[in-house]
């Protein structure tokens, strides 16, 4: 008697089980279908704008880009996929400044971690979203992410020159007003000698013992 209760029950709940999953297949039948046909349907694919398919560097609308060459994102990199090659320019107040000369980027060995990017003190990089980068060969993967002729540096205004002679002679007039403190000193120092030599107050030097 037992055997048949539990048989009966097993069935029952086997059919709900049979109702859930029709429930869910029928369901989907009338959902719409979402298949991307790549590559007929190119223009309406939806890739995700968070999705990390190359690296590059944020250019503005005037062609510059915010990289100063520090090295960071090179170091952080943990493969050894970018690499920085960097040059001195000189400045208008005549100092030395470190300037981007090339920025390789090897696709190949990018793990797309993201390091590089949440690292840049100056935001400079970031990741796009065209995932279309088939090559036939591993050299072509190396990119050149400053694909713009890098800028001069900027001529100055009238202001900034004559802000800059300024300070030029600023400098000038202050170091000769420490030169002249100094002699003022040494002066005043061999005139106090002179002056305690003759009053006799000066001890005399040690004369070298004699055996
Ligand atoms: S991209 Fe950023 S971290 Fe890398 S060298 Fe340029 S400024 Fe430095
Ligand atoms: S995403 Fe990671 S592996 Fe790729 S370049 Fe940046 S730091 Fe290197």
């Amino acid at each position: 008697m037992g055997s048949v209760k539990d048989y009966f029950s097993s069935l029952g709940s086997g059919l709900v089980s049979l109702i859930k999953g029709m429930q869910v297949t029928g369901k989907e039948f009338v959902t719409p279908k979402i298949t991307e046909r790549y590559p007929e349907d190119r223009d309406h694919m939806h890739v995700s704008p968070r999705f990390r398919a190359i690296l590059r560097l944020k250019y503005d609308a005037e062609g510059n880009h915010k990289c100063i060459a520090c090295g960071i994102c090179e170091r952080n990199c943990p493969n050894g996929t970018i690499s920085l090659t960097t040059k001195m320019v000189d400045t208008a107040d005549g100092k030395k400044k470190r300037k981007l000369d090339k920025y390789s980027y090897d696709l190949g060995s990018c793990t797309f971690c993201q390091l590089c990017v949440s690292s840049c003190p100056q935001d400079a990089l970031e990741f796009n979203n065209d995932f279309e980068q088939a090559v036939f060969t591993r050299e072509k993967l190396v990119k050149k992410l400053n694909y713009l002729p890098e800028k001069e540096e900027p001529a100055p205004s009238p202001e900034e020159l004559a802000r800059i002679q300024a300070e030029r002679e600023a400098k000038i007039a202050a170091a000769k007003a420490a030169a002249e403190a100094k002699k003022a000193a040494a002066a005043q120092a061999k005139a106090i000698d002179q002056a305690e030599e003759k009053a006799g107050e000066k001890p005399a030097e040690d004369l070298p013992n004699a055996e």
